[in-house]
């Protein structure tokens, strides 16, 4: 298979859709990245690789970090994390509240907001420092050591944040949360601002794509359960209220963030990463979807 030339191919392909869509305004940092930047990178248990494009160049991941925030949470603390965030996808948007007051303060998976800051509660509980053990887990899957939270990104999303304190704050009143409720959003802004590449992302995923062991390292970052259950998270609430839709069109476990990334593996197979900062009105990248849902088309790969 020649996935170089339909890398190629895709990307000509989503021309049309490449300056459509809406960069994520309600960060303010976040509106200021240049609507028409776009690439992909592709990488194979078989340490092939595959790009086009902006791959090389940083971006805010965003809500791709939960995926990796959960990680980090169930590697530690064990299976005792669901029971303060369920696994049901939510049907509703990323940062929506209304769930939250009638399910008594339990988010319904750990990729939506409030499901994220319950496992931010955690870590802050489970580490003493879990600012650094967060990045230098993430460094660890990259194969790096310079991977950073982005100051300026973190501070704009604080200074609005308005939605995310309320799931907090409403979290907190229902038991849900241990911390301080500051620090937990300050260390979620946190978790949220790291700026990675296609090429660094497509990199960490590979620990999802390799059944929770590093390819280059060998390690076992997750259990066999612990990766089936992230993984299958990831199909059912990766992309909020659009997650029915990206199986349907795509068929991969994955995960996006409003920086514009989406994250996707093919267990056994590859990793592969896009990024195209216009969003749909699902907060999802516009191209970002398209693409994916062309390249498996055209290489007949998906779980299905
Ligand atoms: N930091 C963002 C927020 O909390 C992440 C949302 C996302 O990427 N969907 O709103």
């Amino acid at each position: 298979m020649d996935y170089q030339k339909i890398i190629k191919e895709v990307s000509r392909e989503v021309d049309p859709l490449k300056c459509k869509g809406i960069v994520a305004d309600y960060i303010p940092e976040l509106a200021k990245v240049p609507k028409d930047k776009f690439g992909i990178y592709m990488l194979t248990l078989d340490q092939e690789e595959y790009c086009t494009g902006d791959c090389h160049e940083k971006f805010s991941i965003q809500s791709i970090s939960k995926v990796f925030m959960l990680a980090l949470a169930v590697s530690k603390g064990k299976e005792s994390v669901y029971k303060r965030v369920g696994v049901e996808p939510s049907g509703d948007p990323f940062n929506s509240l209304v769930q939250l007051e009638y399910e008594k303060g339990i988010p319904r998976n750990p990729f939506i907001n409030a499901g994220a800051l319950v496992i931010t509660d955690i870590l802050l509980s489970q580490y003493k420092d879990a600012r650094a053990e967060f990045l230098n887990y993430l460094n660890r899957l990259v194969g790096q050591e310079d991977l950073k939270y982005n100051r300026k990104i973190a501070a704009s999303e604080k200074a609005c944040g308005y939605k995310n304190a309320a799931m907090v704050n409403l979290m907190k009143s229902f038991g849900n949360i241990e911390n301080d409720v500051d620090e937990v959003l300050d260390l979620y802004f946190d978790f949220c601002s790291v700026d990675m590449t296609c090429h660094e992302l497509a990199k960490a995923f590979r620990v999802f794509a390799n059944h929770g062991t590093g390819v280059i390292d060998e390690e076992q970052y997750l259990t066999e359960s612990q990766y089936k259950r992230i993984t299958a998270i990831m199909q059912t609430c990766g992309f909020y209220d659009e997650a029915g839709e990206f199986a349907f069109q795509v068929g991969l476990p994955g995960k996006s963030g409003v920086g514009g990334g989406i994250a996707a593996i093919l267990p056994n197979e590859y990793s592969i990463v896009v990024w195209s900062p216009g969003l749909n009105e699902k907060g999802n990248s516009l191209a970002g979807m398209k693409a994916l849902e062309l390249f498996t088309t055209k290489t007949e790969t998906s779980i299905f």
